[in-house]
């Protein structure tokens, strides 16, 4: 799916590290070779809903099967679109459970939902359904009795819905857009949509655990849908808003906004550094994986003329010492994020009588989560599951330790393109406070 710039670090035969597998250049300067295009130019404004209804129920499957659409009979491309999740939004289960039971166990969540939908369709929008279906990618769930559970409920509503359907992860899956993209460009017949016409219904809407009428109502499991809509740029509403006319519900915002990402901070705190023309010397970073070491070694340290050494082998530590002796100043890439790992490197400045300078990854918590899911995005063999068991083990450096000095690194990202920009931009993340969903 992607293509790095950089090739990956070799990888140890016996496995046994498995900070290299995270600890590998870099987000940010990774290609994709084929992301879903989003280009605003899609679509000829000539055209706005007059095209040829479909005639008869179709499937389609694209981007190698990660996405399966369902067109109904009677479908007709518009510039609006009213779209929908659909577990828990459009439907619930009959058993109550979260999870169905079988194809069967479903039901119209609300009474109002086919008038609703109906009332829009004469409208002229088209309804289109938007749902993450991880279960089918994980073989919990078969496709074929997916497609008839879908078929069922088109049936049921009585109004001709268009249903795409991501299966796995990646840019299908909400809160990423790669299944409204996909409309966009091939599945409107080359009507061009205009969003502030067009809405998003979803009941991953980041909503607190309430009481409602001595009744509880469990907080949402993610925000998958809510961040959907404000990736596109779509308006959204609740079900309970939508259907129910009920009152605007409060809830929980991400921790990290990609959309407000400064960029104008020095890239050192305090900005009182300097590397160049500087007595050799050691500096360890200190860094979560997907904190940005690699990113700042590679540019920043690479053009001072600094030996990068990481630390994945047991002969980089000889390969350190011997550029440390031959006078040449070096950068340790790697996580250093405890007390001990850190004692190892300053052991060696001392035996050496070289001074050693920290620098530590100045980046909130819920922003190396996002990283980590874009770089998951960009490159699938990074495993992002360590994050957590490193995060355990952080200790913050300390003077004590016998640094000469510990600053704070800014995360100031480079783009290679626009495109990664715009995706670095997105929320990527469909629950707070968590690196990866469980559903
Ligand atoms: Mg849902």
């Amino acid at each position: 799916m992607s293509i790095a710039k950089y090739p990956k670090r070799s990888v140890e035969k016996d496995g046994k590290d498995l900070e290299k597998t995270v600890d590998g250049r870099h987000p940010f300067e990774v290609v994709f070779s084929h992301p879903p295009s989003d280009d605003e130019e899609q679509g000829t404004s000539s055209h706005t809903s007059s095209s040829v209804p479909e005639y008869s129920d179709r499937w389609d499957s694209a981007a190698d099967g990660k996405l399966a659409i369902f067109t109904s009979a009677g479908v007709t491309a518009s510039e609006k679109i009213a779209g929908y999740d659909m577990d828990g939004t459009i439907i619930k289960t009959k058993s109550g459970w979260d999870f169905p039971a079988d194809t069967y166990d479903w039901q119209i969540i609300f009474p109002e939902v086919p008038e609703k939908l109906k009332n829009l369709h004469r409208n002229g929008f088209k309804i289109c359904f938007f749902t993450n279906q991880r279960g089918i990618a994980r073989g919990e769930i078969e496709l074929d009795d997916f497609k008839v559970k879908i078929e069922h409920i088109v049936t049921e509503l009585g109004v001709p819905i268009q249903v795409f359907i991501a299966i796995g992860d990646g840019f299908y899956r909400k809160p990423l857009t790669g299944m409204w993209q996909y409309l966009k460009a091939k599945m409107n017949a080359g009507v061009r949509i205009q969003k502030d016409l067009c809405f998003f219904v979803g009941d991953a809407a980041g909503r607190p655990e309430t009481l409602k009428g001595g009744t509880k109502r469990r907080e949402d499991h993610s925000l998958a849908d809510r961040l959907f809509a404000a990736n596109i740029g779509l308006t959204f509403y609740t079900p309970e808003v939508h259907f129910l006319n009920e009152p605007v519900e409060h809830w929980n915002k991400p921790d990290f906004d990609p959309t407000s990402i400064q960029d104008e901070m020095a890239l050192f705190d305090p900005d009182d550094l300097t590397f160049e023309d500087h007595p050799c010397e050691m500096v360890i970073m200190v860094g979560l994986p997907g904190s940005g070491k690699s990113h700042l070694c590679g540019t920043f340290f690479q053009k001072r003329g600094y030996k990068i050494v990481n630390l994945n082998t047991r002969s980089s530590l000889i390969a350190l010492k011997g550029f440390l002796q031959a006078g040449q100043s070096c950068v340790v890439d790697s996580t250093n994020i405890d007390v001990a790992s850190r004692r190892k490197l300053l052991q060696v400045a001392v035996e050496m009588k070289i001074p050693c300078r920290c620098l530590v990854m100045n980046v909130p918590e819920a922003q190396v989560k996002h990283n980590l899911a874009f770089r998951d995005l960009s490159d699938s063999s990074v495993r992002s599951t360590v994050f957590k068991m490193l995060q355990e083990d952080y200790q913050e450096p300390t003077l004590d330790e016998g640094f000469k000095s510990i600053h704070k690194v800014n995360f100031k990202p480079k783009f290679a393109d626009e495109k990664l920009e715009k995706l670095y931009k997105m929320y990527l993340l469909e629950k707070i406070g968590s690196a990866k969903s469980s559903i």
